[in-house]
């Protein structure tokens, strides 16, 4: 932390806050400027408040300088993390990996046909909800189980790893049991008690975005997870709420080059909840590879008019083959590959 002082402040305030520190088992270092001073701590004071330290008497700020995030912080680790979701599906290298399927695990012959379809498309990774949170209780909650159990025959059908959601901590263990990765999903991105079940879990996670999270905070829920003994953690920008309405959410795509500045974790993008229109979906896939993105999670649906959740932002298979074609040649311009 670096503590500026008032150019008012006292010689007693600026010992008081040094007294502040020191209590803190922490080290101080005065600089006298010329108009005013600045009080330097020495130390790891990345579980100190510093809004107490902002409080006394003639400061006039507090900045801190290590990120409060230390696992998930760049510097600890300056080479790009390698996430492995199934057998051989890595986010975080070369290749940039989409997921695909529907919002939700329907019926058998739903997800067998989407699962086939999105392999043959180029898909490297089914998606697809068994537990879904819904904004309205009536509305469709998802398969449980039974879609955890027809995600596994699609994979096994497909050879594609399955990415699925866990909404509570007791159920960790049960999807952890048929899913090769878990998500956690923009709602519960601040769940902390799931978080830390699913960093038990020895399964890799997918941690949306919370659609009102600085990358502060995002950084320091990812924490977490790594915090419970699991690194493999995938990133994915799904888009915030803003006063813009002509999609869902707005798709932050600066927070993929940023997240890259400030973490070594991989960092995906979710065009279809980002911007709730198929419409909108293949430009900014382009555009999210285009920016550095290490993977993509898109919803694909075979009839998207009468998909059972988010049919409006999904999009066919056939448009999946297509823009996996064009994704290959922008990753090929960032010498990367899709
Ligand atoms: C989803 O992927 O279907 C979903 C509900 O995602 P999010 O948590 O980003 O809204
Ligand atoms: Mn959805």
């Amino acid at each position: 932390m670096i503590i500026v002082m008032k150019p008012t402040a006292t010689k007693q305030q600026v010992q008081h806050v040094v007294n502040l520190v020191r209590e803190m088992g922490l080290k101080d270092h005065v600089i006298e400027g010329t108009d005013l001073t600045v009080v330097a701590v020495i130390g790891d004071d990345r579980k100190k408040d510093k809004d107490v330290v902002e409080q006394a008497p003639g400061v006039d700020r507090v900045m801190r300088v290590l990120a409060p995030y230390k696992l998930a912080a760049l510097e600890r680790k300056p080479e790009r993390t390698a996430v492995t979701v199934g057998r051989s599906c890595v986010f975080g290298g070369k290749n940039i990996p989409v997921v695909a399927g529907p919002c939700s695990v329907e019926n058998e012959k739903q997800i067998l046909t989407t699962a086939k379809a999105v392999k043959q498309a180029g898909a490297q990774a089914l998606r697809g909800g068994a537990f879904k949170p819904r904004t309205n209780p009536y509305a469709f909650q998802g398969l449980g189980e039974e879609g955890l159990k027809l995600l596994a025959a699609a994979r096994d059908a497909t050879g594609l790893p399955v990415v699925t959601e866990v909404l509570t901590p007791t159920e960790v263990d049960l999807v952890a049991k048929y899913a090769d990765c878990l998500q956690i999903g923009t709602r519960n991105s601040q769940n902390f008690k799931l978080l830390d079940a699913a960093g038990r879990s020895g399964k890799p996670v997918l941690l949306k975005r919370g659609m009102a999270m600085t990358l502060d905070e995002y950084l320091q829920a990812t924490e977490y997870i790594l915090a419970a003994g699991n690194e493999n953690v995938i990133l994915c920008e799904r888009g915030i709420r803003t006063f813009e309405d002509h999609t869902r959410n707005t798709l932050s795509l600066s927070a993929v080059p940023e997240l890259h500045l400030r973490t070594h974790l991989p960092v995906i993008v979710d065009p279809s909840q980002g911007t709730g229109h198929a419409r909108l979906v293949a430009d900014m896939s382009r555009a999210s590879v285009a920016c550095g993105a290490d993977g993509l999670i898109i919803e694909v649906h075979p009839d998207p008019e009468h998909a059972m959740t988010d049919g409006a932002q999904s999009i066919t298979p056939g448009s999946l083959s297509e823009l996996i074609v064009s994704l290959k040649k922008i990753a090929g311009a960032i010498d990367r590959d899709c």
